[in-house]
């Protein structure tokens, strides 16, 4: 009988850990359970990876303290995707079973602090000070707060001073205080069913295919009755009813006995489309999504994992609905970012579809009017299936694109206008004659930043080297990188000149303008700001789609794939905002945007136009936009990407070392440096290190090298020597960042 176990807890670092098996829980551990295991003080729900009848270590083990699962919690194909997770992402596995697995709601956790000895002689020294300086001030407070010896909630003492947290965290490490937390069982969560205001779809009844999209179902039919791995990607134009070939897709893996899954990039933006399956399938489906409350989540997870929901509908780590038997994943806009996860494990949700699907023996469908270059680059080169829908619905025409050169604007009005003539007139027309307008510019806020005349000093993030942003409804300045906040200073802060103006634009002043031009719209904004909760977001949507509103201003968030009937006019304020970043896939997310915005126009019985100002118009990017050629946009990107060495030729990954001071990370930069110049690969060429374009991010200093081969296998290895070789350097793991099939180099 096993007495020991390996557990995989969450917690950032990369092994799993040995456990003694009490003699009363003998039996009871099983593979693919969890546990409840004493972490440092702490007590934490794991994940059983292996069971042994020997432990892996001499030293003591301490004893699992509580069986959680009695059998397997996962189903097999999901079990089998962690272990690729962690292999291919170098990802923690108790970091990769915790996004796998949204059942925090099951537990109660709470953490506690106390002080220690040495706490307690820091506080009578404080005590003692006539004087103290600020940080020593906080100090003071925060352990006058612990001086009874209670333990006090950590939540609350991080509340009150300012930097709870940093605060707290330091002087755990100086042993001041000690940090004790507690996990405790919650009695099941009842059912909650997930509400849905049911009027986004008026009919949800099936439509009748035309013929194109006949063909794409067949096709999908034809792989599914193989019932083998089939990756195939769906290329069709904005409008063309990509929605109603999924629907059809999932009906017949239904009717094969078989599940299915839809991975949509955003619920919040798309709610028509999570309505219509909920409409179609009824309690068959289970919808996951960020909005949810853990309750909410964990109910859903269960419903599918018992088979009482066999369709999952949601955003990226919907990709792990504990599903058995998947027969079709459908990916809509495999090209989105937001399938993309920004922190650990940072992984592609669309490529872990993939996997998913191979492991599943399942037929997975990527859909986009604008695919990303990896996915176009697959299908064309026969890795990939390809079905194409060439046309909209009802033989709509596309929106016709005009691009204004705002230079020449420039030139012939002499003034810095937001709206060019064109744009100003076309909005007019559109209102006059009872058509929706849509304005897009890329970027939040009210300026860009503040800006001094005389030193030309721009005002920056204290924790970060980004400059700040204004937002005038808030009277901010924000940095759009960690959230920190400040009111803007009325003198330059360099030289002290008062001729300090605000430079650039963003969505909350586009608004302002257009309410000033054309006071008679009724009109909303849609961005981050105005839609932080989901509700607020699918509210300004509804109105719209409604016809509440004659106008919507806002970022990308507009751009998804929303079906509005009545939009005449799509208005680019700025095509430029994504070309100006350090990023190689600068043009590709212009394309991609543009493309997208401008298939928010004429889907209804009016035809559409769209408006684009650029300062930059014979970029290829925008003028193939402008023609919505796919075709000839992807051959010259995907020469440049040949030629640079870059995705999808090369694959690359991204290692940034970070400290809060400076020189612990030149240090470990230093040590990888010599690190990657000793174990040498021809395979793999070693860009850096250098100063990450964000060289300071959160407090944290950051360097970074870039990984480029042409052989995967060969970058993962080098990638997982250099991170073996980094801990038994002491680097520690939080210090030490790394992102394979990195989005963003920032
Ligand atoms: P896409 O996702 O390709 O941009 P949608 O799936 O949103 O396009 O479809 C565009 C519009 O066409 C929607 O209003 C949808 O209801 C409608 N539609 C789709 N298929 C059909 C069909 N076969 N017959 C009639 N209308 C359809
Ligand atoms: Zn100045
Ligand atoms: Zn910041």
């Amino acid at each position: 009988m096993a007495a020991y176990c390996e557990v995989a807890v969450p917690v950032p670092l990369p092994d799993t850990f040995t456990y003694r098996v009490p003699p009363e829980l003998v039996g009871q551990v099983c593979v693919g359970g969890r546990v409840v295991v004493p972490f440092r003080q702490r007590k934490l729900v794991g994940m059983v990876t292996a069971l042994a009848e020997a432990p892996r270590v001499t030293r003591e083990l301490k004893d699992v303290l509580e069986v959680v699962d009695l059998e397997p919690l996962l189903p097999p194909a999901l079990e089998a995707l962690a272990r690729w997770l962690a292999e291919y992402y170098l990802a923690p596995p108790g970091e990769v079973y915790r996004v796998m697995l949204p059942l925090h709601a099951e537990f109660a956790r709470s953490e506690r602090a106390r002080l220690r000895p040495l706490g307690a002689e820091r506080l009578a020294a404080l005590q003692r000070m006539e004087s103290r300086t600020p940080g020593e001030q906080t100090e003071y407070e925060l352990l006058l707060r612990l001086a009874s010896g209670k333990p006090r909630h950590v939540a609350r003492l991080a509340r009150a001073v300012r930097d709870g947290r940093d605060w707290l965290a330091r002087l755990r490490r100086q042993g001041l205080i000690e940090v004790v937390g507690e996990v405790r069982r919650r009695a099941a969560a009842p059912a909650v069913p997930l509400l849905f205001e049911g009027d986004w779809v008026p009919q949800s009844g099936m439509l009748v295919l035309t013929g194109a999209q006949e063909r794409a179902v067949e096709e999908i039919e034809q792989r599914l009755a193989a019932g083998r791995f089939a990756p195939v990607l769906l290329e069709g134009v904005t409008g063309s009813g990509k929605t109603e070939v999924y629907s059809r897709a999932i009906q017949s893996s239904l009717e094969r006995g078989r599940t299915a899954l839809l991975l949509v990039p955003e619920i919040a933006l798309t709610p028509a489309v999570a309505e219509l399956f909920a409409a179609r399938f009824g309690d068959r489906v289970a919808v996951l999504h960020s909005g949810l409350t853990p309750r909410e989540r964990s109910t859903e997870w269960w419903r599918l994992r018992r088979g009482e929901a066999r369709v999952a509908v949601g955003t990226r780590s919907a990709v792990f609905a504990p599903l058995e038997n998947v027969g079709v994943i459908i990916v809509d806009e495999e090209q989105d970012t937001s399938y993309k996860q920004g922190e650990s494990p940072r992984y592609h949700g669309r490529d872990t579809a993939v996997v998913r699907a191979k492991l599943e023996g399942a037929v997975v469908v990527l859909g986009s009017a604008t695919p990303s270059l990896e996915a176009s680059h697959y299908a064309r080169t026969g890795k990939y299936g390809l079905l194409e829908l060439e046309s909209r619905i009802g033989g709509r025409p596309l929106a016709t694109v005009r691009v204004v050169d705002m230079r020449a604007e420039f030139q012939e009005t002499k003034k810095t206008a937001l709206f060019s003539r064109a744009l100003a007139d076309g909005i007019q027309r559109a209102l006059a004659g009872r058509g929706q307008v849509l304005v897009l510019l890329n970027r939040r806020g009210y300026a860009n930043f503040l800006l001094c005349r005389k030193c030309g000093a721009t005002v920056q993030c204290a924790d970060c080297s980004i400059s700040l942003t204004f937002h005038r409804a808030r009277g901010q300045l924000i940095c759009h990188y960690c959230g920190r906040a400040r009111v803007p200073p009325r003198a330059c802060e360099k030289c002290a000149s008062e001729h300090v103006y605000f430079v650039g634009e963003g969505a909350e002043k586009v608004e302002a303008e257009v309410r000033r031009a054309f006071p008679a719209a009724r009109l909303a904004r849609l961005d981050r700001d105005t839609a932080a909760g989901r509700r607020r977001a699918e509210q300004i949507l509804r109105q719209f789609v409604r016809g509440q509103l004659d106008l919507l201003v806002g970022t990308q968030m507009i751009a998804k794939g929303h079906d509005f009937q009545g939009v005449t006019l799509v208005g680019v304020v700025s095509a430029d905002v994504l070309l100006g970043l350090p990023d190689f896939r600068a043009a590709e997310r212009t394309f991609q945007l543009l493309t997208q915005v401008a298939g928010r126009a004429g889907r209804g019985a009016r035809p559409g136009e769209v408006i684009v100002q650029s300062y930059y118009p014979d970029h290829y990017a925008i003028q193939l936009a402008a023609r919505q050629d796919f075709d000839a946009f992807y051959e010259q990107e995907l020469r440049f990407r040949r030629l640079l060495h870059y995705p999808p030729f090369t694959a690359l990954a991204n290692m940034v070392v970070r400290d809060r001071r400076l020189e612990a990370a030149l240090r470990m930069t230093r040590l990888l440096q010599e690190f990657f110049q000793h174990v040498r690969r021809s395979s793999v060429r070693v860009l850096g290190p250098a100063p990450a374009p964000i060289a300071r991010l959160k407090k944290d200093y950051r360097f970074q090298f870039l990984l480029k081969s042409s052989q995967r296998r060969a970058l993962q290895e080098l990638l997982r020597a250099a991170v073996a070789y980094a801990r038994q350097k002491q680097v520690p793991p939080g210090a030490l960042m790394v992102d394979v099939d990195p989005l963003s180099l920032m």
